[in-house]
C-alpha cells in the first residue's frame, strides 16, 4: 500500500507515521508513504497558497492550482486530461461520510490512497470537484486542519494490511468484530491494588474462558452500545432461522457469523446478506420449495440485488432446493456474478444426477472443519483439493455446530 499525502504540514504526517507499528511496516517495506508539501507548489515567492473568500466571510481558503499541482505531482500526472478517476483520493472534511472500520476494510483494498489535508476554512471547491474521489470525515467535530483524520485513517488501514501487524496481533478477535466490543484484557501481575485477575481466566479451560469472554462482550456491548448488540441479536436470530435447512444455508450463516456483513433482507421465505469483507452477495430461502416462495419477496431480493449489482463481485442464490430436496433440484435456479460483470444466471438441469456424491463431497469438507462454498455453482463434481487450488472458498475452522449435520 502506497500512501500519499498532500498537506501544508508534512513533518505532522511523517513524525506519527515514522513511530511504533507503523513505523517498522515502513521500515520493513510493507507500507510506504511519500507526502507533497501544497506549499512547494505554491506560485509565488512567498509559498503562499491561501487566499480570502469570494463573498466575504471570514478566513482564508486554500488556493486551487496549488493543490491541483501537488495532487499532479502525487500521481505522476503531467496532463490534466490524463487524471487517473479510477485512483482514491480522500479529502479529509466534516462534511465527508464518516469514517468506520468498514470504510477502512474498503480502502485497504486499494493499492494507493491519496489524501489532501485540508486547513483554514477549507479549499477552493474546484479542484475538490476535479480530483476528489471520495470525501471522509472523522467526526461531527471541527478541527483546525486534516492531518489528524487522515493520520487515523492511515493507521486504521494500515493495520489491517498483510505484515504491518505482528503475527501475535490479530486484526480479527477485536471490537467490531461479530459487533460486538471487545472482552476486557489483563496481564500480569495477577493481583493489582487487591484486584484480582478474573478466576476463569487462570483455569485454563478454552471452553469456560470462550464463554466467559463472549458473555462480557455482550454485556459490554449492552451497556454502551445497544445498535451493535441489536445487529448482534438480528444476526443469531437469523442463524438459528438458518438451521432448519443447515447445510445449504451454511455459506451466508458463516458470513453472518464470521464476516462484517449486513442482513439486507429478512423475510418469512428468503433472506438476503451481503459480506462485505468479500463483497459477496447470499440469497437463500429458509426450508421451502421455490414454487410455494412468496412471490412478493422473490421481486424484493431481486430488486435489491440489482442496487447491489455494481458493489457485489459475487451473488449466490443458495440452496432453493438444495442437497437436502434433491427432488425439487431441477428447480434450482444459479446466479452468479463474475468480477463485477452484470449478472449471469443459468439453470442447473442434472443436479438429480450427482446429488448423491454431491452430499459425500459436501458431508467430507464439513468433517474436515471446511465448507464447500460454491458447490452449487460447479458444473461438475470436483475434488476439494481442485476447488481450492483455483481459488473457490474453504470455510474457516468452524465452531458452530452448523457444521454437523441433524
Ligand atoms: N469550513 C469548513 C467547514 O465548515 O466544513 C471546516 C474547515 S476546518 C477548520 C479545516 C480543515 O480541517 C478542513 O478543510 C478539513 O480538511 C479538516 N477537518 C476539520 N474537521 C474535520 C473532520 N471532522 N474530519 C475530517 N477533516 C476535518
Amino acid at each position: 500500500m502506497k500512501y500519499k499525502v498532500m498537506t501544508l504540514f508534512p513533518e505532522m504526517i511523517s513524525s506519527v507515521m515514522e513511530t511504533g507499528i507503523i513505523g517498522r511496516a515502513l521500515k520493513e517495506g510493507a507500507l510506504e508513504l511519500q507526502t507533497f508539501n501544497i506549499r512547494d507548489y505554491a506560485d509565488n515567492s512567498r509559498a503562499q497558497v491561501d487566499d480570502y473568500p469570494y463573498g466575504g466571510g471570514a478566513g482564508q481558503v486554500i488556493q486551487a492550482e496549488p493543490v491541483y499541482r501537488a495532487y499532479m505531482a502525487a500521481v505522476g500526472k503531467t496532463e490534466d486530461k490524463q487524471l487517473n478517476k479510477k485512483r482514491r483520493v480522500i479529502y479529509l472534511s466534516p462534511q465527508g461520510k464518516r469514517f468506520d472500520q468498514r470504510m477502512a476494510k474498503e480502502f485497504a483494498r486499494d493499492d494507493e490512497l491519496v489524501f489532501l489535508c485540508g486547513h483554514y476554512e477549507g479549499v477552493d471547491e474546484r479542484v475538490l470537484e476535479e480530483i476528489v474521489t471520495d470525501y471522509v470525515s472523522a467526526g461531527d467535530y471541527i478541527l483546525t486542519g486534516g492531518e489528524l483524520p487522515a493520520l487515523i485513517i492511515m493507521d486504521a488501514v494500515a493495520r489491517l494490511l498483510p505484515g504491518v501487524l505482528g503475527n501475535s496481533d490479530s486484526p480479527e478477535v477485536e471490537t467490531f468484530y461479530r459487533d460486538l466490543l471487545e472482552y476486557p484484557q489483563y496481564s500480569r501481575p495477577e493481583k493489582w491494588h487487591d484486584k484480582d485477575v478474573p478466576a476463569v481466566l487462570l483455569s485454563g479451560n478454552h471452553k469456560d474462558i470462550e464463554e466467559w469472554r463472549l458473555e462480557q462482550s455482550i454485556s459490554r456491548t449492552g451497556n454502551s452500545r445497544r445498535d451493535l448488540l441489536e445487529r448482534y441479536t438480528e444476526k443469531n436470530a437469523l442463524i438459528e432461522r438458518m438451521k432448519t435447512a443447515r447445510v445449504q444455508n451454511i455459506p451466508a450463516s458463516e458470513a453472518l457469523f464470521f464476516n462484517d456483513s449486513d442482513i439486507l433482507f429478512e423475510g418469512k421465505d428468503l433472506y438476503l446478506i451481503f459480506d462485505h469483507d468479500n463483497c459477496v452477495l447470499y440469497a437463500g430461502c429458509y426450508d421451502k420449495k421455490l414454487a410455494e416462495y412468496d412471490k412478493d419477496e422473490i421481486e424484493k431480493v431481486r430488486s435489491i440485488i440489482e442496487e447491489y449489482k455494481s458493489v457485489a463481485e459475487k451473488c449466490y442464490f443458495l440452496n432453493v432446493q438444495g442437497v437436502a430436496c434433491e427432488d425439487k433440484c431441477k428447480e434450482l435456479i444459479m446466479i452468479t456474478f463474475t468480477e463485477r460483470n452484470p449478472i449471469s444466471s443459468a439453470r442447473v438441469r442434472d443436479y438429480a444426477e450427482f446429488g448423491e456424491r454431491l452430499k459425500v463431497l459436501i458431508s467430507r469438507s464439513l468433517l474436515q472443519g471446511r465448507t464447500f462454498y460454491e458447490f452449487l455453482g460447479l458444473s461438475q463434481i470436483m475434488q476439494i483439493e481442485d476447488a481450492v487450488k483455483i481459488g473457490l472458498y474453504t470455510s474457516r475452522v468452524l465452531s458452530m455446530d452448523l457444521s454437523r449435520e441433524k
